[in-house]
Formats: structure tokens, sequence, C-alpha cells
């Protein structure tokens, strides 16, 4: 374990989250007193069977006094068995509230101490005035807010027309990519029961992000990673062929409960929308390759609809509980001036996998867990990005060619009023 071989690499995991660095003393001393209270329970235990043998096989004389003593014997193991028992709880409570250990090189810090590892494409200018996504995406018929709010509320919309269309032909380009990168395409249940969630490691801090349907147990997804982790979870794997991977295409459901004012213009940062997301489960010793790997698939999926971008390595203290280490992908919103997220990409090395108990047998014929990593390949919010950055002076939009083929070879999106 980890935390016992190298509890100081967890400290400073901790510290460089911002984390408690006292709670790895705290499960240090936890997990000493599980093991010595399992250790004095199996002792008693042992002698209570030995004990047994010797009452079977003592003369009747002696026998009622023997049977008082193992009566007694019998009440110390079972009072072990829940010392026993109380420590275990203790030791994964504990446990539970240190973050997965981040990975070597991870800045420290907070949202704002990212490292930007590189930047592509030239940032698009325009000889007219720039709109933004809302107004371009009003022009073509293609978003509707106002009637979303009238039927759900703020933070909800309606794709209509080509609007929808685009979504689809987005989702369908980014299935292929996959597709030609060895995805096998999953569509996933969208509700889970607690268990998948809380091992997922969504229950942490950010619980209340969640929506949660009481009557039922049940919590929405916020991403197809949740129920791509629990496909897998109590199994033990065979990767000897390589890193399982899978794609899945899910509407995504986010409360945005600390979000207050942030983005509340268009469907930036919205309740309601569509992913394709990557999952892979692979051997820890291949994770950070196959961290690579995702990032490659995004950059080639972002380069191929001409959108410019940045790639950066999230700060440890904006990681979330589960990712060791998080590069998201920015790309450039004119109209913001900025630089927004359009896609992360998390390797989760095997906290997600110990938690869902998710294995694969090593050379020993021991078994361990395996690693989970997850990426975005498109969402509703790169629509955002493709109307702005390829706008044009009478409000249309020029198609990226990549997504031609998607959407019946139109080259041109063109205002409806
Ligand atoms: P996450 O799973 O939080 O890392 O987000 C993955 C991607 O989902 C982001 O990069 C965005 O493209 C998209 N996304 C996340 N939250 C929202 C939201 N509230 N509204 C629209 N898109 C979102």
């Amino acid at each position: 374990m980890l935390l016992r071989e190298n509890p100081d690499l967890v400290k400073r995991s901790q510290e460089a989250r911002g984390d408690s660095v006292a709670a790895v003393d705290e499960a240090l001393a936890a997990d000493a007193d599980r093991r010595a209270s399992i250790t004095s329970f199996e002792a008693l235990r042992a002698s209570q069977n030995a004990f047994g043998k010797t009452v079977a096989q003592a003369p009747p004389a002696e026998k009622k006094a023997l049977v008082a003593q193992a009566q007694n014997l019998a009440a110390e193991v079972k009072a072990a068995g829940v010392v026993a028992a109380e420590a275990e709880a203790r030791f994964t409570s504990v446990m539970r509230t240190i973050a997965n250990p981040i990975i070597d090189g991870v800045p420290a810090g907070g949202e704002a101490n990212f490292a930007t590892l590189r930047t592509h494409g030239e940032i698009p200018t325009f000889d007219f005035e720039a709109r933004d996504h809302l107004e371009i995406g009003e022009l073509l018929g293609a978003i509707d807010m106002g009637r979303g709010a009238k039927v759900s509320g703020a933070r909800f919309y309606f794709l209509r027309g080509i609007g929808a269309r685009l979504e689809i032909a987005l989702m369908n380009m980014a299935l292929d990519h996959a597709l030609a990168a060895d995805f096998i395409p999953m569509i996933t249940p969208t509700l889970v029961r607690p268990e998948i969630m809380d091992g997922t490691g969504f229950l942490g801090e950010h619980a209340d992000e969640i929506y949660h349907l009481p009557a039922d147990d049940l919590y929405l997804t916020g991403t197809s990673e949740v129920a791509l982790a629990g496909y897998h979870s109590d199994e033990i794997l065979d990767l000897t062929d390589g890193p399982l991977r899978y794609a899945g295409w899910s509407t995504c459901y986010r409360r945005e409960a600390g979000s207050g004012g942030k983005d509340t213009r268009g469907i930036i940062r919205v309740h309601q929308f569509n992913k394709l997301e990557m999952f892979t489960y692979v051997l820890p010793e291949n994770a950070e390759t196959e961290h690579l790997r995702l990032v490659a698939l995004q950059e080639n999926m972002l380069q191929a609809l001409g959108l410019s971008y940045r790639v950066i390595d999230v700060a440890a203290g904006d990681l979330g509980s589960s990712a060791a280490r998080k590069y998201d992908i920015e790309a450039w919103v004119p109209t913001q001036n900025a630089y927004r997220e359009l896609t992360s990409t998390s390797n989760c090395t095997t906290y997600q996998a110990r938690r869902l108990d998710i294995r694969y047998r090593t050379e020993t014929g021991k078994t361990a867990p395996v690693a989970t990593l997850n990426g975005t390949l498109a969402t509703t919010r790169w629509i955002v990005a493709i109307l702005e950055t390829h706008q044009q002076a009478d409000g249309s939009v020029r198609v990226p060619e990549a997504l031609r083929p998607y959407l019946g070879g139109l080259e041109v999106l063109t205002p409806i009023r």
C-alpha cells in the first residue's frame, strides 16, 4: 500500500493539492490500529479453535468447567471482532478524505496555477465586429435559449434546425475518430447507483453538483465516465492483448451549483449537454503513455475542426479527488478574448479501480488494481468555438472541411433571418 510504503509522497501530494497533510498521519495511525486489532482478533480466534478441541477431548468430569471457559473465550472473540470492524471502518473513512496522489511534475496550487504545455493555431482575427455564439446561433435559427428557459429554466436550451444537425454531425465525427483509434462505441445508462457514483470519486466534496433522484436512490451522471467505470466493476480483466477502450455517448447532467453568475449567456455552461467520452482500462505501468495518446486524439479532433487551442497541465488543487494528472485543452473563443475548456483528460491511476474493485492478474498470479483514464472527444460546448471561429461578416459560418461529410456536404451555414 502506497500510504505505508511512501507516506512522504502522499503528504507532498496533499500539500500540492492544498489538502490536509495531517490526514496522512491519521490514516497511518488508523492503519496501524486496524492491523493490530485484526492480529489480536485472529490470535484469539486461533486459541478459541484450539481450546474447542481440548474441550471435545476432555473427560466428562472436566467438561463443565471447560465449557464455561470456552464461553468466556467466545465472548472475547466477539468483542475483538467488533473492535477490528470499527478500526477498519475508521481507516476507510480517513482514507476517503485523501485524494489520489498526484503524478510527479503536476504543478502545485489551485485553478490559476496550471502550466501551459503548448499552443496551436493562430488567434483568429476579423475585419468586422465578431458576433458571439448566441447571436450567431439565433441568426442561424440554431439555438433557442428563451424557450429552453420557458420549458425547463435557466441554463436550458433548444438546439433546433442546423443547430441540432451540427451537434449530431460533431458527435458522429468524434465517434469516427474514436473508432479509428480502436475504441468500442457505447451508449451508456445516465442513471447510476450510489456505489458506482461514489466509486468513481464523484460523491466527495463536489456531491452538490450532481442531480440525485431520492425516490429511486439513483444519480444522474455528469459524464459517461461514471457508467463506463462501473461497467467492469467487481471484475478481473484480461489486458494481455492491450487496454480496453470504450467511447461513451451520453447526455450529461450538471447542477452547476457553485457556478453562480458564471457563463449565463448561451450554451457554454448548461445543465444538460451531450458528450462523447473516451474511457480506458490499462495496466498501471502503461497509464501515462495512454494519457498522452488520449490528448493526441483530442488534438487531432480540434485541429480537424480548425480551432486554435492551448493544452494545459492542470494544477494539483484543481484535479478533483480521482485524477492524479489532468490535461485540459482550451479553445480560443474570440468574443471572450480567452481560451475556454473544451476537453479534459484525466489519468485516475488505480484510484477508481481500487474503489470499484477492478483488477487484472499479474505474472505471479496475484491480482492488482488496473488504471483507468478518461477524456472528452466532443461536447455541445464545442459548437461555441466552431461558430465563433468560423463566422463571416454576414452572420454565416464556414463549415470546417472535415465536418462537411457529416452535414451532407454543406459548406456554409446561412442565417435564416
Ligand atoms: P469535465 O467532465 O468536467 O472535465 O468536462 C468535460 C467537458 O464537458 C468540458 O471540457 C466541456 O466541454 C463540457 N462541459 C462541462 N461542463 C459543462 C456545462 N455545464 N455545460 C456545457 N458543457 C460542459
